[in-house]
């Protein structure tokens, strides 16, 4: 399997790094190897001193498919969760600057905290409300309506470049309020009030 992301799909999460509104979707992925599973802790990697955590919606893509048109799109996924794609920010503004990739900064080990999933059958996919709270305070409240690209057309245009395969995942994107992790901090990610995923920082 492989994990498929979308950055800056949130006008307000590209303001608040200043970056530019993107008029196509902005793709990188991370390997199997980033996967982490829910309930796991996170331990902070010695190579960076700025982990972010970016919660996100995440679709758990169901049949292979490719160059999908967008009308079918919605047909290529069934679940819908929440993620934790954490990112090396300092690692991220270093590469940046140098006009490198992002590679290392986005795909390193335990990078993609992956939770629960339910049906997409439960959810209104134009309204879908989430939340991520560090301890007892929210510290991300965001909304699918707030996404600059939906899910379909991002389907749509990552099906163009890389065949889809039955378990990827997508993560569509994080909204504001992202922010450095320290150790000792407890993590749960609310899908329409139901906690979908919890992570541990060491
Ligand atoms: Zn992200």
């Amino acid at each position: 399997m492989k994990i498929i992301c979308v950055g800056r799909n949130y006008i307000d999460h590209a303001k608040e790094l200043n970056n530019p509104i993107p008029n196509s979707p902005l793709i990188f992925m991370k390997p199997s190897t980033a996967l982490l599973l829910d309930g796991k802790p996170f331990y902070i990697p010695y190579f960076s001193n700025d982990i972010h955590y970016e919660l996100e919606l995440v679709l758990k893509i169901k049949k292979n498919g490719k160059a999908i048109t967008h009308e079918f799109a919605s047909g290529y996924y069934d679940e819908i969760g929440l993620g934790i794609d954490f990112t090396a920010r300092d690692v991220q503004d270093r590469l940046k600057s140098k006009g490198q990739s992002w590679e290392l900064a986005k795909a390193f080990d335990y990078s993609a905290c992956v939770g629960d999933f339910i049906p997409k059958g439960d959810l209104d996919l134009t309204s879908i409300h989430f939340q991520m709270k560090k301890g007892d305070d929210i510290v991300q409240d965001g909304n699918s309506a707030d996404m600059i690209f939906s899910f379909d057309y991002l389907i749509h245009y990552i099906s163009q470049f890389i065949t889809l395969q039955t378990g990827d995942l997508i993560f569509t994107g994080t909204p504001a309020g992202v922010g450095k992790v320290t150790a000792g901090d407890q993590y749960t990610g609310i899908l329409e009030g139901k906690t979908l995923l919890s992570c541990n920082i060491k």
